[in-house]
């Protein structure tokens, strides 16, 4: 199986590729490993449990429902939970595996450290340019790493941790990419008119920064919202922190710098400040961090570095959930190499010798 080569058509965020040129299971991995005899996979299924073990430190596989509905216990020597943060950290608390974060005794461990990333941008309007945002990819952005944690002191600037800055071009789609300026009627003849004038004529510049976790900001579970099945949902608790706008409003600041260099014909700005709270409606990041992360304590950690669950040998969980905290840069690379490793030492060790891969200290 191989990638097929990228022909920057424009429209590929927030798209599937029809040139297959996206690295996805489906693209890479499924068809090579349905040539397997021993690989199976169901799709349109809902794993609502991870099963203990009565007699020992275990779990002995998961509740599912099937495509028609049916509730099915599937037997498991080994299981892999990789359902993204925020399932992961709800399937744990839903199945009673490890103990849950208070944080009013700050005791437990699953949903602690919860951690986001804070963004800001800013719209650049040209008249002479022309940005052909309709042939692009994520791949012919650019990113300034001067002001990323530990690069420069920012203890002197008021904050901790830091933010890249960044340009794409694109994406050019038919919606996503129109911008028109401030005050531009929302359909019409006038909305028409800044339209031609303006696509392709505008880029985005902005910063992702870090996000740090703390004792007030983590994951349990609803006690008012449930499921189709009676199964509460997951609550997050978060909001912005002084650190986070102190960084944001020094970054902005950096922004505008290069605005000034660039000189547009005017620019608008999108960036968070001082007293403002976390808002869900609006998209900004789906970079969610932490919940159930990895440590060498089990007081602090759901998972020891090989991201081998504490309290179950057999169960290990990968994806961005084991991050103690948000250090800026989109977590997926990260998440990969991490499941590279955990996947390594069950091969290499756990399945040889199945056991606890590191001592409880
Ligand atoms: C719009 C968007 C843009 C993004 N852009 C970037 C980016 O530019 N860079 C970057 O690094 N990251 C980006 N991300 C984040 C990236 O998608 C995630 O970090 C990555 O997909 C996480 O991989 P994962 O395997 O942990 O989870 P996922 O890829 O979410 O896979 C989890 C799978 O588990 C399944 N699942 C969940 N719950 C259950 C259940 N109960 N039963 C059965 N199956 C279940 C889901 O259907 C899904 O298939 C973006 C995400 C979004 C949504």
């Amino acid at each position: 199986m191989q990638l097929g080569p990228c022909n920057f058509c424009g429209f590929c965020s927030n798209y599937g590729c029809l040139n297959y040129s996206k690295a996805t299971p489906q693209t890479c991995t499924l068809d090579a490993l349905k040539q397997r005899s021993n690989f199976h996979y169901r799709t349109r299924c809902e794993v609502t449990r991870i099963v203990k073990s009565d007699t020992d430190d275990t779990v002995k596989g998961v509740l599912y429902y099937d495509a028609e509905g049916n509730e099915i216990f599937q037997p498991a020597g080994l299981v892999i939970l990789a359902s993204f943060p925020l399932s992961n950290v709800r399937l744990m608390l839903l199945s009673e595996i490890g103990q849950p974060y208070d944080p009013e005794q700050n005791t437990g461990v699953v949903g602690r450290n919860f951690s986001y990333q804070i963004t800001g941008s800013m719209d650049l309007y040209f008249k002479e340019h022309q940005f052909n945002p309709f042939i692009s990819a994520g791949g012919s952005g650019q990113v300034i790493d001067d002001f990323s944690p530990d690069t420069f002191d920012t203890a002197s600037h008021g904050f901790i941790g830091g933010s890249y800055i960044y340009t794409t071009q694109g994406p050019g789609g038919a919606i996503g990419a129109l911008r028109t300026p401030p005050g531009t009627p929302s359909w019409g003849s006038e909305w028409k008119k800044q339209i031609k004038a303006h696509y392709g004529h505008h880029m985005v510049l902005g910063t992702t920064g870090s996000n740090m976790s703390y004792r007030d900001v983590y994951l349990d579970l609803d006690p008012t919202y449930q499921d189709p099945h009676g199964d509460p949902l997951l609550r997050m608790t978060y909001d912005w922190k002084e650190n986070d706008l102190r960084m944001t409003e020094f970054m902005a600041e950096r922004m505008r710098e290069i605005v000034t260099e660039l000189k547009p014909e005017y620019h608008t700005e999108s960036v968070k400040q001082r007293g403002d709270h976390f808002d869900p409606s609006s998209y900004q990041s789906t970079h969610l961090t932490g919940g159930a992360v990895m440590g060498t304590d089990p007081n602090t950690s759901v998972l020891n570095r090989y991201l081998q669950h504490w309290d179950a040998h057999n169960l290990f969980v990968m994806g961005a959930s084991a991050f103690p905290q948000n250090m800026q840069h989109n977590p997926t690379g990260t998440v990969a190499a991490l499941t590279y490793w955990s996947a390594k030492h069950i091969r290499e060790q756990y399945l040889a010798n199945p056991g606890p891969l590191m001592s409880r200290g």
